[in-house]
């Protein structure tokens, strides 16, 4: 079976929980500020803040930017259900515009139609490891005096005219195993303002400052010395492994015929979280299945988007139509792009690909 995803854990990583788990200190300690400072240095912030996971960091990410009871946030329903459960959560309301066809991140041309007087924050999210069109974002964001939070979540190390994604507003990444890299569960929220930095610390921590002594509502939503000892032993490899799924993806771009591959604007750099085509002709759910017959893995990011989920609809009272996500849920298929394939492997994705879709 060639799988969609497979940690790429060695030596480095089993060493390094190891010496943990010999240190005494297990529960947050010298690892997470270690792996933090490794983050903000890789993500080119002054800041990086550990979390128990990519959901905890979004959710810290808004509370920290005082996004709260009436505030809307501006962002895209083609997505993991975090992204926008996290406006939920700090009791904001989420409001989605469609995406751009071509990049399946939000569509900036759409954006300043949306804004209303509540509007408080755009979250960008930089889907299958590709950057939005930040330029645009950011402009659009200085405009209306908006913040600006990134769902970063797939996409490590990725850039945007050469500036890495997480570090134009908020950045909050994901570190589960399926990830560019992974900490076992885990987050990471990145930063330049220190007073974002300071409320992420107190909100992570139970909202303590100084021992017992509580200043407001906080949670635990704090990352292990055992899961950062993993995150630091991968942040060393992340390069390599984005070369590695790049270079798949170069295989995929070059060899796939009868499918949309992924399209790259101008000065992006794409870190291919997932490689997703799109399969014209009502045909997906057939290229699914045939490639399962064969042993090789994929998967449909995402068949549902966010606005059409039942608990949206009947809660939150979600009744809008966006054509251009819609349609990409029905045509999308994510294919094994991940550092653990082999060139045969890859081989024989593109093969079985090229020979469905040749049966017309
Ligand atoms: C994975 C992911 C999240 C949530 O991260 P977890 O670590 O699973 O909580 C949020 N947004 C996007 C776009 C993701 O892919």
């Amino acid at each position: 079976m060639i799988n969609m995803a497979r940690p790429q854990i060695g030596d480095d990583e089993k060493k390094a929980v190891l010496e943990v788990m010999d240190s005494g200190i297990i529960a947050q300690g010298p690892r997470t500020k270690a792996f933090e400072e490794a983050f903000a240095s890789m993500c080119t912030t002054k800041h990086a803040i550990a979390t128990s996971s990519g959901t905890t960091a979004l959710h810290i990410a808004m509370l920290a930017n005082k996004i709260g009871a009436g505030d809307e946030v501006i962002t895209s329903a083609f997505t993991f259900i975090a992204s926008a459960n996290s406006v939920i959560y700090a009791g904001g309301r989420p409001v989605f515009v469609d995406i751009d066809p071509k990049t399946f991140n939000i569509d900036a041309d759409l954006i300043e139609a949306a804004i209303t007087p509540k509007t408080k924050a755009i979250l960008p999210i930089h889907l299958f490891g590709l950057p939005c069109d930040m330029e645009k974002i950011m402009a659009i964001a200085k405009k209306h005096n908006l913040l600006v939070i990134e769902d970063a979540c797939q996409s490590h190390g990725a850039t945007f005219k050469g500036k890495k994604v997480g570090s134009f507003g908020t950045g909050t990444f994901s570190l589960y195993p399926t990830k560019n890299i992974t900490s076992g569960e885990g987050g990471m929220i990145t930063t330049n303002d220190d007073a974002v930095e300071e409320a992420c610390r107190v909100i992570r921590n139970h909202g303590m400052r100084k021992r017992y002594y509580h200043d407001e509502i906080g949670y635990n939503f704090r990352m292990t010395d055992m899961h950062a000892a993993i995150g630091l032993a991968q942040i060393a490899k992340l390069e390599m492994f984005n070369q590695k799924r790049q270079e798949n993806a170069a295989f995929y771009d070059k060899n796939l015929k009868g499918v949309v591959t992924p399209f790259v604007p101008e000065g992006c750099q794409h870190v291919y979280h997932q490689y997703t085509v799109r399969v014209p002709g009502g045909k997906r759910d057939a290229l699914r299945a045939y490639l399962a017959e064969h042993e090789i893995g994929s998967e449909v990011y995402y068949p549902v988007p966010i606005h059409k989920q039942g608990f949206y609809q009947t809660d939150y009272g979600y009744h809008i139509s966006l054509p251009e996500t819609e349609k990409a849920a029905s045509e999308v298929l994510s294919i094994p792009v991940h550092p653990g394939i082999s060139a045969a492997d890859r081989e024989k994705v593109a093969a079985t690909i090229n020979e469905f879709m040749a049966k017309g």
